[in-house]
């Protein structure tokens, strides 16, 4: 029960600071709100956490994701492969541009793409694949690099949860053809609404600051058909201050982690999985629990303790993706995708979290093991 003295902890603590706030009025007293100086700065911040990649800012992690498989060239007959355990803007994105998704299963245990699986999942239309890495964990990209070059697929990093994480050294985002970012508030850092694709390649950089404004370089000298998905300098401002502090807030979120890791002791709970080499940066701490889900989440919430499932319908069970694949008589064998969003659970890992706070998330699952 939570006491009077005792607030729930919340899932999640979007921080909107006094220096935020100061960065946002600054730029609306400027007048020169549209993207501007603010946003090539933000690029230039962001482009740090990623071995120095060409950023391009856009107005959300979806239009990143949208405008990378434009500037990609990726459209109808191609075949993208896409993990069903993901939020829905990872296989949107690709349904946007025309592409078909192919869906393919998770590692057993862990919460990426298999890469065995989506080897078995490559035809002679496969253009690319995205791995998601998915609650701040670093996808396989060292078996996954290997198998898109030999099949000469792209690969699109779908890095929305995963700001600073890492594998082997790599920063995300700097593995593939493209890598993408979200700035929604709940994410490990924000700017308001925003997102952000990188890329070694300057010709796709380019292509890619052209689709986002109309296809314009100088301005009313269109060269190609593009949209616009402009960040707002308002936006990059906020970005900005965050990006000065999300290196703190990662290892907060780490040591948060940590601090679970070893406390949690319920028998029926399994803790997130690490794999060698990774850096973990825990936009999500997701555990996965064997028994009564919905009565343990119901436990937990009566003890204050905030908690959510990411994502309780694999993509491939939600209507726009579903429909289509009975009418084609398409079924897709994704068990361990099935599993997984029948067992996980989120718990509060944010870096407001005080060591009062972990103590009680950390009494309140243990209290799990004995009563499911
Ligand atoms: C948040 C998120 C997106 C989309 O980002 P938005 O900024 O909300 O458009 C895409 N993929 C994943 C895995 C995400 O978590």
């Amino acid at each position: 029960m939570t006491s009077i003295n005792e607030q729930p902890i919340p899932a999640a603590r979007p921080v909107i600071g006094e220096e935020e706030i100061e960065a946002a009025v600054r730029v609306l007293r400027s007048g020169r709100v549209v993207q501007g100086p603010e946003v090539a700065a933000f690029e230039e911040g962001f482009s740090e956490l990623v071995d120095g990649r060409h950023c391009v800012a856009v107005n959300s992690g979806t239009s990143a994701l949208h405008m990378l498989l434009l500037a990609l060239g990726i459209g109808p007959g191609d075949e993208v492969i896409v993990p069903s355990f993901s939020f829905a803007a990872s296989a949107n994105a690709v349904r946007l541009v025309g592409a078909d998704v192919v869906f393919a299963d998770i590692e057993p245990g862990s919460f990426g793409l298999d890469p065995a699986a989506v080897e078995a999942a490559v035809t002679p239309r496969t253009a690319a694949v995205m791995p998601v890495h998915l609650y701040g964990h670093p996808a396989a990209m060292d078996k996954l690099m290997p198998i898109a070059a030999k099949h000469k697929l792209a690969v699109v990093e779908d890095a929305c949860q995963a700001h600073a994480a890492a594998l082997n050294g790599t920063p995300v985002g700097a593995f593939g053809e493209g890598g993408t970012f979200s700035f929604y508030p709940t994410k490990n850092m924000h700017a308001l609404e925003g997102g952000m694709v990188t890329t070694a390649d300057a010709e796709l950089a380019r292509t890619l600051r052209l689709l986002r404004n109309q296809g314009m370089e100088q301005r009313y000298a269109n060269e190609i058909v593009g949209a616009n998905m402009r960040m707002t300098d308002v936006a990059a401002a906020v970005g900005r201050v965050q990006l000065t502090k999300v290196g703190g807030w990662t290892e907060q979120r780490r040591a948060n982690a940590a601090y679970l890791d070893a406390h949690i002791t319920a028998a029926n709970v399994t803790k997130p999985p690490v794999a060698e080499g990774a850096r973990h940066v825990y936009h999500q701490y997701t555990i996965r629990v064997q028994g009564d889900r919905e009565a343990a989440m119901a436990k937990l919430t009566e003890a204050g303790i905030g908690n959510a499932v990411y994502y309780p319908t694999p993509i491939h069970r939600l209507k726009p993706y579903w429909e289509p694949d009975q009418k084609a008589g398409r079924n897709w064998d994704l068990p361990e995708t099935e599993r997984a969003a029948a067992e996980v659970v989120s718990l509060p890992v944010h870096p407001s979290l005080g060591e009062g706070d972990l103590e009680r998330i950390v009494n309140a699952v243990n209290a799990l093991g004995e009563s499911l």
